[in-house]
C-alpha cells in the first residue's frame, strides 16, 4: 500500500467528499482525488480556502468540484440532513468519504484541561463525523463501491500524556469506524470503512503540536497520497474494519 501506484483513472466518475479540504492533508487529498478523476465535494469552514482549492482543481482541468461550507463545531443535525439532500439532488450518490477535519485543542494534563475546549474538540473530531456519516449512509448505500476513511492518530490507538480530548476523540473515531465497518458489511460488501493514521506530517497542526520541531523532518501530505488513494479506490475492495498507517513504521 505504501508503494502503491494508482492508475490514472482510479477514481473516475466517483463522487468523494473530503472534510477539512481547505488546508493541510485534506487539501492535498482533495486535489489528489480530483487528479485521479473524482468529482470532489470540498467541505470546510473557511470558504476562501475552499475556493482556492476549487480554483486549483478547475485550472488543472480536473472534474469540477463542489463546495460545502460547514463549521463542524456549530452544525446542527438538520444541516447535515440538508447537505445530504443537496448531494442526492446533484450527484445521486456518494462513493467516498474522507473524514479528515480536526482540531488539536490543548496539550495539557487532564487535571488542567479546560472543559469547554474538551467539548469543542469532541464535537469537531468525533461527534461531527458521526452526524455526517449518519446523514450520508443512505447515499453510500447507493454506490456499488464506496470507501469511508476516518483519519486517526497514533494517540487514538495508544494514549499519551497531555494529548487530552484530541486523543480521546481519535479513540472515539476508531470505535465509530469499527462500528460502521461491522454494520455495513452486508451481503453486498459495497461499503468499506477503515481508520487511517497519517503519522507525523508537515502541516500547521503538527507545527502547533510540536513547535520546536524542524518541519522538514516530517513528510509532506503529498508523500502520503499512495495510501490515501489505495484506500479510497477499488483496489482496496474487501478491506474493512482495519486500522491502517499511511506511513511505513
Ligand atoms: P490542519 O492543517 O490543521 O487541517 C485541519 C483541517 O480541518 C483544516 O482544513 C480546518 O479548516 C479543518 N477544520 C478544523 N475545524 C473545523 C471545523 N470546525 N469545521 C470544518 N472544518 C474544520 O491539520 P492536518 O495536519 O492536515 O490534519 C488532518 C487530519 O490528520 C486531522 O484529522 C488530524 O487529526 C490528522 N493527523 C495529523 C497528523 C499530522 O502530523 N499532521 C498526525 C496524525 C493525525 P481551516 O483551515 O478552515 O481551519
Amino acid at each position: 500500500m505504501h508503494d502503491y501506484k494508482a492508475p490514472d483513472a482510479l477514481l473516475k466518475d466517483r463522487i468523494i467528499m473530503v472534510t477539512g479540504a481547505g488546508s493541510g492533508i485534506g487539501r492535498t487529498a482533495a486535489k489528489t482525488y480530483a487528479a485521479y478523476g473524482a468529482t470532489v465535494i470540498l467541505l470546510g469552514r473557511t470558504i476562501s480556502k475552499l475556493e482556492s482549492v476549487y480554483d486549483e482543481i478547475e485550472a488543472a482541468g480536473h472534474p469540477k468540484p463542489a463546495i460545502v461550507p460547514l463549521n463542524l463545531e456549530g452544525a446542527a443535525v438538520k444541516d447535515y440532513e440538508e447537505m445530504a439532500m443537496t448531494i442526492e439532488d446533484n450527484f445521486g450518490q456518494l462513493d467516498g468519504l474522507l473524514h479528515n477535519a480536526a482540531i488539536l485543542g490543548q496539550r495539557t494534563p487532564v487535571e488542567q484541561y479546560d472543559p469547554e475546549t474538551w467539548n469543542r474538540v469532541m464535537q469537531v473530531n468525533a461527534t461531527a463525523p458521526f452526524l455526517l456519516s449518519r446523514a450520508v449512509i443512505p447515499l453510500l448505500r447507493k454506490s456499488s463501491d464506496a470507501s469511508v476513511i476516518f483519519t486517526s492518530s497514533s494517540v487514538g490507538r495508544k494514549a499519551k500524556a497531555y494529548w487530552g480530548a484530541y486523543s480521546v476523540s481519535k479513540f472515539a473515531l476508531e470505535g465509530l469506524s469499527q462500528l460502521m465497518a461491522d454494520e455495513l458489511d452486508d451481503e453486498r460488501h459495497n461499503i468499506r470503512v477503515n481508520s487511517l493514521n497519517p503519522g507525523a506530517t508537515r502541516t500547521n497542526m503538527r507545527a502547533h503540536a510540536y513547535p520546536a520541531e524542524n518541519p522538514a523532518t516530517n513528510p509532506t501530505p503529498e508523500e502520503l497520497m499512495s495510501s490515501y488513494l489505495y484506500l479510497m479506490g477499488p483496489d482496496s475492495k474487501g478491506i474493512t474494519g482495519q486500522q491502517i498507517d499511511a506511513q511505513k513504521k
